[in-house]
């Protein structure tokens, strides 16, 4: 069989060094780095499922044709089947992290594209920082360990130099903003520049000092980027999204081990504050400790179970 060069290292490697070349320019220029970033990180995994069978990066494998290959002439596999095929066809599961990232920059792309452009480039760094941390390895492992392309690639090294830039810039501003960090009480991840640099105070007010801004929707956009209720309850482990103690409403969540945050109301008690209810009606809710003059503590019951006692 004739063999086809279809060159997708190659563009792969040129459109991501170009978008990192680009991002310190206009605004402009900065929505074409985010859609290079995309298109180079996409076609250098499509051609990890190439390697393996031709026939993978057809969108439909059952109008996959060697002339159609051969003149471009096929839509070829979107992002999501991609990902979808990695996984089934090369048994490749992408690191957590890694696809976390992906899924970010591929909803900054379809922003770039098409809404009115709005992000800094500060919070672009901050994150492509945190890609590169990932996909460096990953290239690594999958493609130069496999002869796709060579280590000593200069377009891959400069990519490296590339991280080493941007990772001491963020580090310099992260230092910058430290003393006003450290007095936060419970500082939080943002969801834009995925540092834990948010004051939050309730769904009003959350500010983060690394983007040097108000996160507009704090909550709902920390839900949407950090509390993953679906992969909690799907292994019949408890939801991430509990019932406050003092507003009721289902935005609690523990943030490590020890310490808990409501994104409503904002309160934010430590594991010591709390203990649940063993009432009869409700399951287990989450209720402040009570606790008594010789330290100890007695049994504290939510609102529910001490009005079913009163009417019982
Ligand atoms: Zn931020
Ligand atoms: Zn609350
Ligand atoms: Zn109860």
């Amino acid at each position: 069989m004739e063999d086809i060069n279809l060159k997708m290292v190659d563009n792969g490697l040129d459109f991501i060094l170009k978008s990192l070349d680009t991002i310190d320019k206009s605004d402009e220029d900065l929505k074409y780095s985010l859609l290079n970033l995309h298109a180079g990180i996409q076609l250098m995994l499509k051609e990890i499922l190439y390697q393996k069978d031709w026939s993978l990066i057809f969108q439909r494998i059952e109008d996959a044709d060697f002339e159609k290959l051969r003149t471009g002439d096929f839509s070829s596999v979107n992002y999501k089947t991609l990902i979808k095929r990695l996984k089934e066809e090369y048994d490749l599961d992408l690191d957590k992290k890694l696809s976390d990232k992906l899924r970010w920059l591929k909803k900054e792309r379809n922003k770039a594209e098409h809404y009115q452009f709005v992000v800094s480039s500060d919070v672009i760094k901050s994150n492509i920082v945190q890609l590169l941390t990932y996909l460096i390895p990953f290239l690594k492992e999958n493609m130069i360990e496999k002869g796709y392309f060579t280590a000593d690639d200069d377009r891959f090294t400069q990519i490296k130099e590339y991280l080493h830039t941007f990772d001491a810039y963020v580090n310099e501003r992260l230092i910058l903003v430290e003393d006003v960090v450290d007095k936060i009480d419970v500082p939080m991840k943002c969801p834009e520049c995925f540092q834990e640099t948010v004051e939050f105070t309730d769904e009003t007010g959350a500010f983060c000092y690394f983007c040097n801004e108000y996160i507009d929707n704090f909550s709902d956009n920390y839900i949407y980027h950090f509390v993953d209720r679906y992969s909690a309850i799907k292994d019949g482990g408890h939801d991430p999204l509990m019932e406050c103690p003092s507003c009721d409403y289902e935005t609690f969540i523990c943030i490590d081990d020890y310490q808990y945050v409501c994104l409503s109301c904002g309160v934010k008690p430590t594991q010591d504050e709390l203990t649940t209810c063993h009432g009869p009606v409700c399951a287990e809710k989450i209720v402040y400790r009570r606790y008594t003059d010789d330290g100890g503590y007695e049994p504290n019951f939510c609102n529910l179970c001490l009005d079913y006692f009163k009417h019982a």
